[in-house]
């Protein structure tokens, strides 16, 4: 796994026994350091340093418990997370995650991807994530409400705008953005606004920021494609989820002539060989919030598969944003087989390593997450720069600053790549890239 090199299979094996159980965060820890060795080999200074076991080690987790009430009077008790990992590049920066899933392990893989992804983006943003097992799927908007207020209350004086700023994930989005803010705001009374970001538009949130992760995605996608004289025009392409990132990632390659022929959500998949209408699925999620099934009420020429699996539909390319290992090993081989030519990962860690593999063998064209949908929180980070200045860009602009960023990432992954002997491995450059930021970072604030 490390190419023989003994000290850095040391150190992942004490990362595995000195957090035992949280299986995510070895898997992300152990897709980094592999891509390591021939840097190591270059820098001894980063073993003299332990800037490998530093940034394994979160600068800071904060675990909490909440306690709210629901519509009819009765308690519940859930755990918050904050894991600040790493302000080595600028204040902690990473979403919050609301899902049943939600452990120390998930948060903590976030955490560690963030780090790299934000160094990737070329802002000072430094890397953290959070969440709660809290779900809020079922939950009225006075119960979402309740909760947030208390989760607030509990993690507000760990945040600052110069000190810890969360944002949306998985099961947070606007809504749960502004009772979080509301509540910050009520506790500090200060309008602080950089303190999250994914706020509303009326109130100091940032164009692009909802559509940012799923258009910095297909933007990643389209430079790497164009590398390599493709482009999405005519592609038939399957994006699994219907959240956030799904919704906007089909959105901008319908725009740039792609053909999305299936979507999902956790219960199913929908497939429409004509294309998907992502109006239609906007109105079913964003503002229904409803299973993704009601989608062929709308459209007869859709089928939905209870329980289907996407990956098994014929595609030429395939934009996991849905959540961790959603393509396994036997998932890939699929894909392959049915002649995929690229995988773009809108999701964090969506590919197993067993699937990444198979990708690699293949020479299939490969985003890694870390790299691809920087463009959230690299969106995040223009919200960040509005708010300091008080300040609003237009629509145009944040577009067109969060296409040069994603070009940016997609040139200094190549580039990373090419330079350390794996040309076109863009997980490795990614990884190289991240790493090199915040090590040199870490080294030139010295031993703290
Ligand atoms: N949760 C998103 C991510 O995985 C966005 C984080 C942010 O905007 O701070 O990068």
């Amino acid at each position: 796994m490390f190419g023989g090199d003994e000290k850095l299979e040391s150190i992942y094996r004490e990362v595995v026994n000195r957090n035992p159980g949280e299986t995510e965060f070895h898997q992300a820890v152990g897709e980094v350091l592999s891509s390591l060795p021939p840097v190591l080999a270059k820098h001894p200074e980063f073993y003299e340093y332990k800037i490998i076991e530093r940034l394994c080690e979160p600068d800071r987790q904060i675990i909490f418990r909440v306690v709210w009430e629901d519509d009819k009077g009765r308690l519940h008790i859930n755990r918050g997370f904050r894991v600040q990992f790493n302000n080595a590049l600028g204040p902690y920066k990473g979403g919050l995650r609301f899902h049943p899933s939600v452990y120390l392990g998930v948060v903590k893989f976030l955490g560690f991807e963030q780090v790299f992804k934000n160094a990737l983006t070329g802002m000072p943003i430094g890397g953290a994530k959070g969440g709660s097992d809290f779900d809020p799927h079922g939950k009225s908007d006075r119960e979402v409400m309740n909760f947030c207020r208390r989760f607030m209350t509990e993690l507000h004086q760990y945040l600052g705008e110069e000190i810890d700023i969360p944002a949306g994930d998985i099961g947070v989005g606007q809504r749960e953005i502004g009772y979080l803010f509301g509540q910050y705001k009520r506790l500090t009374h200060r309008f602080e606004a950089g303190v999250i970001t994914g706020k509303k538009l009326n109130w100091g949130g940032s164009q692009v920021r909802t559509e940012a992760t799923g258009y910095g995605l297909v933007y990643f996608m389209d430079e790497m494609l164009r590398d390599h004289k493709k482009s999405f025009d005519d592609m038939k392409v399957t994006i699994s989820g219907s959240g956030n990132v799904a919704i906007y990632a089909a959105e901008k390659v319908t725009q740039l002539g792609g053909k999305v022929i299936a979507m999902s959500d956790s219960n199913g998949v929908i497939y429409d060989e004509s294309g998907i209408d992502v109006e239609t699925v906007k109105r079913i999620k964003e503002v229904e919030r409803k299973r993704i099934k009601e989608y062929t009420k709308f459209h007869e020429t859709a089928a939905y598969y209870e329980g289907g699996n996407i990956w098994e539909i014929k595609t030429d390319i395939a934009l996991p944003c849905a959540t961790e290992n959603e393509i396994t090993g036997r998932d890939a081989k699929i894909l392959i087989k049915n002649g995929v030519i690229a995988i773009g990962e809108g999701a964090n860690m969506p590919t197993t390593p067993e699937g990444i593999k198979a990708f690699m063998d293949a020479g299939i064209l490969f985003g890694p997450a870390k790299a691809a949908n920087a463009g959230g929180v690299a969106t995040s980070a223009l919200e960040m720069i509005q708010n300091s200045r008080h300040d609003v860009w237009t629509f145009e602009y944040t577009d067109k600053r969060l296409k040069e960023i994603m070009e940016n990432i997609y040139r200094t992954c190549s580039e990373t790549a090419e330079e350390y002997g794996v040309p076109g491995n863009l997980s490795r450059g990614a990884n190289i890239a991240g790493f090199l930021k915040v090590a040199t970072a870490m080294i030139e604030q010295g031993i703290v």
